[in-house]
C-alpha cells in the first residue's frame, strides 16, 4: 500500500529539515532561510490548463508561433530569459502524459530529443542542454530543453531554472541568433 498524502503529511510536517544550502555553490540565494511550512493535502489536484484538450492554448496555437514544426511535433520558443535558449517540444496532437503516446510517437520522440539537444549545442558556448518534462502547468504534453552557458559552475544542475530568472534577459538580437542557429541545425 502506498503512503497516502495524509499519512505523509502527518509523518513529516513537524520534522522538516534545512539542507546545508550555504555550502552549495549552485544555490542562488544568501541569507537566513528556513523551510516553508508544509500545508496539508488538498481534496484534489487543481485542473491543468487545457485539461482533456478543452480550451487548450497549445492546441489552438498556430504554426507561426513555433520555430520548427513537423507533421507530428512543434518546437516552441520561450521569450528571452537569462539563459541562451529555452524551448518546448510539443506533440501536435493533444496528449496528457508520456505514457499516453502511441509507440510510434514515443520512438520518434527519442530521435527528436537527440536532434534538438544537438541543435541547441550547435549555438556554441553551451555547457549543457537539460531535457526535462514536468507537466504540472499545462496538460498538453511538452518537454523542456534548457540550455545553460558554459564555464559558470554555479549554473550547473536544477537551480539553473532559478538562475534563468535571476540573470537579466538576453539581448533580443543574441536570442534571435541563438534560435536561428537551432533552426538551421535542425534543417541539416
Ligand atoms: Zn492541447
Amino acid at each position: 500500500m502506498p503512503e497516502t498524502p495524509e499519512e505523509l503529511y502527518e509523518r513529516v510536517k513537524d520534522s522538516l529539515r534545512m539542507p546545508p544550502v550555504e555550502h552549495w555553490e549552485t544555490f542562488p540565494f544568501e541569507g537566513e532561510l528556513r523551510p516553508r511550512e508544509l500545508r496539508p493535502p488538498v481534496e484534489r489536484e487543481a485542473p491543468r490548463q487545457g485539461e482533456g484538450g478543452v480550451d487548450c492554448r497549445r492546441c489552438a496555437a498556430s504554426d507561426d508561433e513555433y520555430i520548427w514544426t513537423t507533421e507530428r511535433w512543434r518546437l516552441y520558443p520561450l521569450q528571452p530569459s537569462g539563459l541562451p535558449v529555452v524551448v518546448l517540444l510539443e506533440t501536435r496532437e493533444h496528449y496528457a502524459e508520456p505514457g499516453d503516446l502511441p509507440d510510434e510517437l514515443a520512438a520518434e520522440l527519442g530521435v527528436l530529443q537527440a536532434r534538438i539537444e544537438r541543435a541547441i549545442r550547435s549555438i556554441g558556448e553551451i555547457g549543457r542542454v537539460h531535457v526535462c518534462r514536468y507537466g504540472d502547468g499545462g496538460e498538453h504534453l511538452h518537454w523542456w530543453f534548457i540550455a545553460r552557458p558554459t564555464r559558470l559552475p554555479q549554473l550547473i544542475g536544477s537551480f539553473v531554472e532559478i538562475w534563468d530568472e535571476i540573470l537579466p534577459p538576453l539581448p533580443e538580437e543574441v536570442w534571435r541568433a541563438n534560435l536561428d542557429a537551432v533552426v538551421a541545425a535542425l534543417g541539416e
